[in-house]
């Protein structure tokens, strides 16, 4: 078995309950999401200092090949070809547009990609890694180009759907 493979897939789904982790913005070292409470946590960084955090994707996603269906794990340069924006940005448009999350997998249903997948170093891993993604369809865009036309659109419902005329 190759350590790399290309595939052509359909995404299936995309898991947003846990879809990205904190980091320090300048030295890039993994911040706790929680204390030893389990509450509240701190975006101090005790290495350099500083408490400047930001956030990283890091996504399951559940895509079908000719051969298989699969669970991959989804890093934030990829995710950020498919979401358009960061996970920042992309945190805070769900803060403001509650139900974008939860869209997310309607937008993307049935979406052609080609991956790289890389089976990981760390054999404890359990997913193959995307190392890249090329959307397939023309009428590709990021699903945060086409949540912000739902959410605007519906914005005098004040809701968002996904249903397209
Ligand atoms: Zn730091």
């Amino acid at each position: 078995m190759e350590a790399t493979e290309s595939v052509l897939c359909t995404l299936l789904a995309v898991d947003l309950n846990d879809y990205c982790y904190r980091v320090c913005s300048r030295c890039q070292r993994v911040l706790p999401s929680v204390n030893n409470n389990g509450l509240a946590y701190s975006s101090f960084c005790k290495f350099c200092k500083s408490n400047e955090p930001k956030l990283l994707y890091r996504i399951l996603m559940s895509i079908a090949t000719d051969t298989s269906v699969k669970t991959v794990i989804c890093f934030d340069r990829v995710a950020t070809v498919l979401f358009g924006c960061s996970a920042d940005e992309f945190f805070h448009f769900t803060k403001l547009n509650p139900k974008a999350a939860s869209m997310v997998d309607k937008v993307f249903d049935g979406e052609m990609l080609r991956m790289t997948l890389t089976r990981p170093h760390n054999r404890n891993a359990q997913h193959m890694r995307v190392a890249s993604v090329v959307p397939l369809r023309s009428g590709f865009q990021p699903a945060i180009v086409t949540l912000t036309e739902l959410c605007t659109k519906n914005a005098s419902l004040g809701n968002c759907s996904t249903t397209k005329s």
